[in-house]
């Protein structure tokens, strides 16, 4: 059944449709950590909707807020709902003490993107200035403002030209150091690329309107940057008066453990964008979090009709609840470190597994040719993909060359499916080392 459906969206759906061919399933159901084909199959779910499905595929107790808020109101543009304002206040709350007060929430259309575009708007209001700084290996979205701060040419090479005035310099790679330095002797030149930029008089760009990074890159490979590196870039920034953009989207909603990532460190934002994990089961929602100093907007100066979309919202309450009465931020850093231990003693036995990092259930696993040339593998990841999935386990591959396994499985997922999962790595491991 599987493989008629996938020809027939071959056959009738746009061919930008973007599946992983060596994963070829139809999806019938989902619950929890499981994925179920129209076959029959069962998968675990270590792709978890790109970083969306946080409580899990149809979360019961998210449910009920769904079914209750559906049969009252769907749509309410922007007029104000108790719903929304409560949904508003939780995540005001949640924000760190120190800030609380300072900050204001709005929401965007259904797309993350929605939400990167917003803030660069916002950011350009604000400070009357163009342009952005990004960092290679970030990823903000699709649409224009988005894709022209996203680093990889891929998605840009057919597209003579986005928005104006957009710069990338290095992130904190530490494994791929751009400058390469070892740990030991890191100066974070890296950060001080991003100040001679703004210091040389002599580099060709404009003090921009804001930055944009995440604090812990997703699609570029799970990338955590070195300790001190966000801080040190906040701070370079508000020196010029650059608005800083932390786009939390994929990082946020406790998948490295805490509510927001910038939370792990001292690092303060300006703006942090949110969606993804926020629509608590895969309900779509974005927007932004922002300091109230920095507010620019007049009414109306940006819009949105879906933005007011009560179920969605809902379900973010739904899904704050769920992580506060089952201590979900706690289990999701316990059993991170389970799956991270697992996978770097996976690593011991495999001369192409060169890196394993991540912080709570976001969790790369980089394979190379040769540990100390480091040159990427994406063929061996390309068929370990394959066994996994011929074994029963999905998962994303993202990474500057197609060579990171990416794991940001929801974060509900039990010790006995990772430990299925393990398994399933381990035998895929034998098979392709064969
Ligand atoms: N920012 C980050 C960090 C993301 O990971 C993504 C999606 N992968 C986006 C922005 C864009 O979100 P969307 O695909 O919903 O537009």
């Amino acid at each position: 059944k599987s493989e008629k459906l996938l020809k027939l969206q071959e056959d009738i759906e746009g061919s930008v449709v973007s599946y992983p061919k060596n994963m070829p399933i139809a999806i019938k159901r989902a619950k929890g950590s499981i994925i179920e084909d129209v076959d029959g199959n069962q998968f675990i779910d270590f792709f978890g909707g790109c970083g969306v499905l946080n409580v899990g595929h149809g979360n019961d107790f998210v449910l009920e807020y769904v079914k209750e808020q559906q049969a009252d109101l769907i749509h309410a543009l922007d007029f104000p709902t108790e719903n929304k304002l409560s949904l508003i206040q939780k995540i005001l709350n949640k924000i760190p003490e120190e800030i609380q007060g300072d900050y204001k929430v709005s929401f965007g259309g259904p797309t993350g993107s929605d939400a990167v575009e917003a803030a660069i708007k916002l950011a350009k209001i604000k400070t009357g200035r163009d342009g952005v700084i990004a960092f290679s290996g970030g990823y903000h979205g699709m649409t224009s403002g988005a894709l022209a701060v996203t680093s990889d040419t891929f998605f840009r090479k057919k597209l003579t030209s986005l928005i104006p005035n957009i710069h990338f310099v290095p992130y904190s790679y530490c494994y791929r150091c751009p400058f390469n330095k070892e740990e030991s002797n890191c100066n974070y030149d890296c950060a001080k690329h991003f100040e001679w930029i703004l210091e040389t008089g002599h580099s060709g760009i404009n003090i921009p309107a804001a930055i944009i990074l995440e604090p812990l890159q997703g699609e570029g490979g799970n990338v955590v940057p070195k300790d001190g590196f966000l801080e040190r870039i906040v701070k370079i920034a508000h020196k010029h008066d650059i608005i800083v953009i932390f786009d939390e989207i994929q990082s946020g909603f406790y998948r490295t453990g805490s509510f927001l990532e910038f939370m792990n460190t001292k690092a303060i934002p300006d703006i942090i964008t949110f969606s993804k994990g926020f629509g608590g089961i895969g309900f779509p929602i974005s927007g932004l979090i922002y300091r109230k100093d920095i507010e620019a907007w007049k009414s109306a100066d940006h819009i949105g009709t879906f933005r007011g979309n009560q179920v969605s919202i809902a379900a973010a309450r739904g899904a704050f609840d769920f992580i506060e009465q089952y201590n979900i931020e706690e289990y999701t850093k316990l059993i991170g470190e389970y799956l991270m231990k697992k996978l770097k003693d996976l690593a011991l036995d495999n001369p192409f597994i060169g890196e394993v990092r991540g912080k709570g259930m976001m969790i790369g696993v980089e394979f190379v040719k040769d540990k100390i040339t480091k040159e990427p593998f994406p063929e061996f990841l390309k068929k370990f993909r394959s066994e996994c999935f011929q074994r029963g386990l999905l998962f994303e591959v993202g990474g500057h060359y197609n060579n990171v396994l990416r794991l940001v499985p929801p974060l509900i997922t039990t010790h006995n499916i990772i430990n299925a999962a393990l398994e399933i790595m381990k035998e895929a491991t034998v098979v392709c080392m064969k």
